[in-house]
C-alpha cells in the first residue's frame, strides 16, 4: 500500500470545527486507499502565547526549556486529531516526535533531524492506523525534546514522507498553493502551478514562509513530490519539483522579502589578509548565520576597511558580545554600527541563468518607486536588496507589478547573444 504523508499547519486546525474538517479529508485520503501519516502543528497562536508566557517569566529563558515549552502545543493538536478521527470510526494514535524516533541534534531552538527510525510508524501503520505525528519536534541524543525552528512541522513531514518513501508529501495550508508573492501582502499574486526546488529554497530562504526552507532542502536531497494546497478548499495547489528544461524561459517566477534581519557595520579594519577569516570565524564558533556580507575597496590613505553583514536580529546579542570579543583581542580598532530597520528584498528565477539584463530591470523598478538600494547581493538564480524597511511593501508590489508577475508568463527563449543587454 503507498504511504501519503499529510502535514496540516497551525490555521487548519486553529479550531474543533477545523479539526473536524481535517479528520474528514484524512478519512478521504484513507479511502482512496492510502497508508496515511499525519503531521500537524500547534493550534494557531499557540507557539507564540507559549513564547510570551515564557518572556513573561524571564527575560532570557533558556533554550532547553523553551523547547520543552513550545513542544507542548503540538502535543494538543495530535491529540485532539486523534480523538476527533476515532470518534468518526477511524483506528489513529498520536505519537510525538521523540514516540516516530525523531533524533536531533542538541542545538535548542534551531534542531537539525539527523536520524528517523520508522519502526514505530511502519508497525501502526500496518495495523491499518492513521499515525498522526506532532510536527516541529525530536529528540537529541541525551533524550532531550528539541524543536526545528519556527514553521519547523513542514520539515517533520518532508523528513518523514523521506523515510518512509511516501508516494507524496502533501501540505494543507491557509493558501491555495505557492503564489508569485505573499497573497496577503500583494493582491494580485498568482497562484503557480509548479516550482522547482532550487527556486522554492531560495523563496523559502528568502522569506517565503509558506514553507521552512529545510524542508524543501529535504525534499530534494530525496526526490519527495512536495504538493502545497489549501486545507480549506480543494484547488490544485502547487507542485514543487525538478527543474525541467522548460522552466527557464521564464525569468522571474517569484518575489519575496524578509525583516527579520538587521545590518552590522564594523570600522577601521585593518586592510590586510586575515581580518575576515577573524570576524567570521568567531560569528562562526557562535553558529551565527551571516547572511549578505559587504566589504567596499579600502581606503588608500588609512589601508583600513569597513565590513557590512546582515544576520537575525534575533541573534544581534550575541553578535554584539563577539564583537567586544574581537575587540579584546585587538581584531577590531575602531567602532561599529547596527542598523535594525533594514528589508531584503529579492527576486528568484532559474530563468537568471539563461537571461540577461534582469538585475538591470529591477534597480530601474526600484529607482522609479524612488527605494535606495543599500545591499546587493546576486546567485544564479536570485537577487537580493538591503532597502529601508518602511519602503518593503512599496517594493513588493512595485517589482510585481513591473516584471507582470500579476500576468501568466510569455514562455520566451533567452534573447540571442548580440541583442542581450548588460546587467
Ligand atoms: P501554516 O500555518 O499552514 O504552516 P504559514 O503561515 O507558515 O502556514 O504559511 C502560509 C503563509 O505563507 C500564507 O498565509 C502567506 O501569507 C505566506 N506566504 C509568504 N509567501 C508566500 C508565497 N509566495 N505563496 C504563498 N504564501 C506565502
Ligand atoms: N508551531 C510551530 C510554529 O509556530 C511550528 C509550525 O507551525 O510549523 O512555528
Ligand atoms: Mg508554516
Amino acid at each position: 500500500m503507498h504511504i501519503l504523508v499529510q502535514k496540516y499547519g497551525g490555521t487548519s486546525v486553529g479550531s474543533v470545527e477545523r479539526i473536524k474538517n481535517v479528520a474528514r479529508r484524512i478519512i478521504k485520503s484513507k479511502e482512496q486507499g492510502y497508508s496515511v501519516v499525519v503531521v500537524v502543528s500547534a493550534m494557531s497562536g499557540e507557539t507564540n502565547r507559549l513564547l510570551d508566557l515564557a518572556h513573561e517569566m524571564t527575560p532570557e529563558p533558556t533554550r532547553r526549556e523553551l523547547d520543552m515549552l513550545v513542544s507542548t502545543g503540538e502535543q494538543v493538536s495530535i491529540a485532539l486529531l486523534a480523538m476527533a478521527l476515532q470518534d468518526m470510526g477511524h483506528p489513529a494514535i498520536s505519537m510525538t516526535g521523540a514516540q516516530v524516533g525523531i533524533r536531533t541534534d542538541a542545538n535548542f531552538t534551531n534542531a537539525r533531524i539527523q536520524h528517523i527510525d520508522d519502526k514505530s510508524m511502519r508497525a501502526e501503520l500496518a495495523k491499518g492506523c492513521i499515525v498522526i505525528v506532532a510536527g516541529f519536534q525530536g529528540i537529541d541524543q541525551g533524550n532531550n525534546i528539541t524543536t526545528l525552528g519556527r514553521g519547523g512541522s513542514d520539515t517533520t513531514a518532508v523528513a518523514l514522507a523521506a523515510a518512509l518513501k511516501a508516494k507524496y508529501c502533501e501540505i494543507y495550508t491557509d493558501v491555495d498553493g505557492v503564489y508569485t508573492a505573499d497573497p496577503n501582502k500583494v493582491s494580485d499574486a498568482r497562484l503557480l502551478r509548479e516550482i522547482s526546488y532550487e527556486e522554492m529554497l531560495e523563496l523559502a530562504s528568502l522569506g517565503s514562509k509558506v514553507l521552512h526552507s529545510r524542508s524543501v532542502e529535504i525534499a530534494m536531497n530525496y526526490n519527495v513530490v512536495l504538493h502545497v494546497r489549501s486545507s480549506l478548499n480543494t484547488t490544485e495547489g502547487t507542485l514543487v519539483v525538478k527543474e525541467k528544461k522548460e522552466m527557464e524561459q521564464i525569468r522571474i517566477n517569484g518575489v519575496t522579502s524578509k525583516t527579520d534581519e538587521a545590518r552590522v557595520t564594523v570600522y577601521d579594519l585593518d586592510h590586510k589578509p586575515g581580518v575576515a577569516a577573524a570576524v567570521f570565524g568567531e560569528l562562526a564558533k557562535q553558529r551565527i548565520n551571516v547572511d549578505m556580507i559587504v566589504q567596499p575597496s579600502s581606503t588608500e590613505a588609512t589601508h583600513t576597511n569597513r565590513i557590512s553583514f546582515t544576520v537575525k536580529k534575533s541573534d544581534l546579542k550575541t553578535v554584539e558580545g563577539v564583537i567586544e570579543n574581537l575587540r579584546e583581542m585587538g581584531a577590531v580598532k575602531g567602532k561599529h554600527a547596527i542598523d535594525r530597520d533594514i528589508a531584503i528584498i529579492s527576486i528568484v528565477g532559474v530563468g537568471m541563468k539563461s537571461h540577461t539584463g534582469v538585475a538591470a530591470e529591477l534597480f530601474a523598478i526600484l529607482a522609479k518607486n524612488k527605494i535606495n538600494i543599500e545591499m546587493i547581493s546576486t546567485s544564479e538564480i536570485k537577487i537580493s536588496c538591503v532597502i529601508a524597511e518602511d519602503r518593503v511593501l512599496d517594493a513588493l508590489r512595485g517589482i510585481h507589478a513591473g516584471f507582470g508577475l500579476d500576468k501568466e508568463p510569455e514562455k520566451t527563449a533567452p534573447p540571442a547573444a548580440s541583442a542581450r543587454k548588460r546587467a
